[in-house]
């Protein structure tokens, strides 16, 4: 396993192929360190004894103990520690651990290339296990780019008036392919090794061109990230704090024509049409495995803002009056149910073909939903207990200033038992999740990143089976004799696989 200082050195040797506004940056550029010290706590914690059980597994190819960010899922237990693992390394970063997206796409391509395999005679499974070897020996952090710019909502990607709105084969060759596109809103690409493509969404017969999969090194030649990072004010007057040193890097990666070389293409609708379907499959799997992932980090989120209210709270001088508590008891609820989602589909999990367990859809995104629609509460909670001073808070050097410092302090002084320059730390630290440019990055992420909720509604609706559901109210209201037992509902990953079998069966 890499430390966090060979995976800078390593980022540093990468060719400059991003752009912060007209500027051509380094991997050792300030304004993308925040990103990189979140990722950090990925590499820090792996011998320590109080996480290495949740940090590390034991690799099913080489039989090497590697990062948890590098393992593919092989029973409930994985799929509980990935959980749990994010969980907690969230809460170390007051937010999203930002190395998920990587575990998520190796996941769901070690799913869907087994399954092309089986169906069409191809060797994906097998360049993904030698690429899988290569992720985990080299121990590497990955981004995965899924969404496309799109371009008109309603359309498909063929219908497009531009047709580079979806990512797509403009060539296939002898030795590789060209691909030519944009994905956008993608996470950590500046910090990460290796990038990992997959489609956005089901591709229909005239969509071949867009049904492609594939990974490169983030600064492999042609690709340009254009990036958007966030990050805090610094301290000047020595109030260092964790959390001050963190910041988020969201990027547009374009591919301007970008030679792909067999080995590292994992689907290619281009070279052939009837690898096209999967590109949907892989699509929903890659949101899947993230959506779950999501009830381990949102959890942490939700616990983070809720650590702050109560901290504010008390400094307030507020934390025993009966809404606070119920305030309070708000926050926890939501991470309790959100997380408990994802343990529920962990139980539920299925064994794929290719050995990868995948878990329940329905309970996935349900979790993943309620998540993103409460977020916004979440953030008003902490707003509201915290008064508005979190929007007003001059600046830091206002209060170590000779001539003002000690005003500022007295003027900011609430619950009596409290030091002024904690209440100063506590305000300071609620801006940063509140007002400041991240926090607004993480607002919506908490709302879009793994979807948006509409997309997890489409997944269960498509899941669930609302006409064996409707035989419960025929039941009690006469209209059907016979209620048979009725305990799993939804459709599992295991039928759905099974039912996509059927169908590629049928089309040969
Ligand atoms: C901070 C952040 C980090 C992210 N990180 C990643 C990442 O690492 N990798 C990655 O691949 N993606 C990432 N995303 C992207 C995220 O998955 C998308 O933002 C999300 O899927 C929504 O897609 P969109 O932004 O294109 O919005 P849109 O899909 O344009 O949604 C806008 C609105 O249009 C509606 N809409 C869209 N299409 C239709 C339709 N056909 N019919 C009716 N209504 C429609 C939606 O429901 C929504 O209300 C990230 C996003 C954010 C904000």
């Amino acid at each position: 396993m890499r430390t966090f200082e060979q995976y800078y050195e390593d980022l540093k040797k990468m060719k400059h192929n991003i752009w912060i506004g007209e500027e051509i940056v380094g991997r050792d550029d300030p304004r993308i360190r925040g990103g990189m010290n979140i990722i950090k706590e990925t590499f820090d914690h792996v011998d320590e004894e109080e996480y290495k059980d949740l940090c590390t597994a034991t690799s099913h190819l080489t039989g090497k103990r590697i990062n948890r960010f590098c393992h593919i899922h092989h029973s409930v237990d994985d799929l509980l520690k990935k959980q749990q693992m994010t969980r907690v390394l969230s809460h170390r970063v007051g937010g999203c651990i930002q190395r998920c997206m990587g575990i998520d796409a190796i996941n769901a391509l070690s799913v869907i290339t087994y399954e092309v395999d089986q169906a069409l005679g191809t060797d994906f499974y097998k360049r993904f296990e030698v690429y899988l070897k290569y992720f985990q020996e080299n121990d590497l952090v990955a981004s995965c780019a899924q969404t496309d710019t799109k371009g008109d909502r309603l359309k498909r990607p063929h219908e497009q008036e531009d047709p580079d709105q979806y990512l797509r084969v403009i060539e296939t060759k002898e030795d590789g392919i060209v691909v030519r596109g944009c994905k956008i809103c993608i996470t950590n690409t500046a910090y990460a090794d290796e990038l990992v493509a997959v489609p956005t969404r089901f591709m229909g017969p005239k969509d071949n061109d867009y049904a492609v999969a594939f990974a490169l090194p983030s600064d492999w030649d042609r690709v340009k990230l254009l990036v958007r990072p966030a990050y805090f004010r610094q301290s000047k007057y020595g109030l260092e704090a964790p959390g001050l040193r963190l910041g988020d890097v969201e990027t547009m990666i374009i591919f301007d024509d970008v030679f792909v070389p067999n080995e590292r293409v994992f689907l290619n609708g281009n070279a052939d049409p009837r690898q096209t379907p999967y590109a949907g499959f892989l699509a929903l799997m890659f949101a899947h495995y993230h959506r779950h992932s999501y009830t381990g980090c949102k959890p942490a989120v939700s616990e983070v803002i809720a650590s702050a209210a109560a901290l504010v709270a008390e400094y307030n001088g507020i934390e025993k009056t009966s809404h606070v508590r119920d305030k309070l008891s708000h926050l926890i609820g939501t991470a309790e149910l959100v997380n408990a989602a994802g343990i529920a589909s962990a139980y539920r999990a299925e064994k794929a073909p290719s050995g990868t367990y995948i878990p329940d859809e329905i309970l996935t995104n349900a979790g993943r939903r309620l998540a993103g629609e409460e977020i916004y509460n979440e953030y008003k909670i902490l707003a509201d207990l915290s008064g508005g001073i979190v929007a007003a808070l001059p600046f830091e050097g206002s209060f170590f200033a000779k001539d003002v410092g000690e005003l500022a302090m007295k003027y900011l002084k609430r619950n009596p038992r409290v030091d002024p320059v904690n209440i100063y730390r506590c305000f300071r630290g609620i801006e940063n999740m509140l007002v400041a440019d991240l926090a607004g990055v993480m607002q919506v992420a908490g709302l879009h990143g793994g979807g948006s909720p509409q997309m997890e509604t489409i997944t269960m609706m498509a899941r669930y089976d609302i006409e064996k559901l409707k035989d419960i109210a025929k039941y009690l209201f006469g209209i059907r004799k016979k209620l048979h037992r009725y305990d799993r509902p939804p459709v599992t990953p295991r039928k759905m696989l099974e039912k996509f079998r059927k169908v590629m069966e049928l089309k040969k």
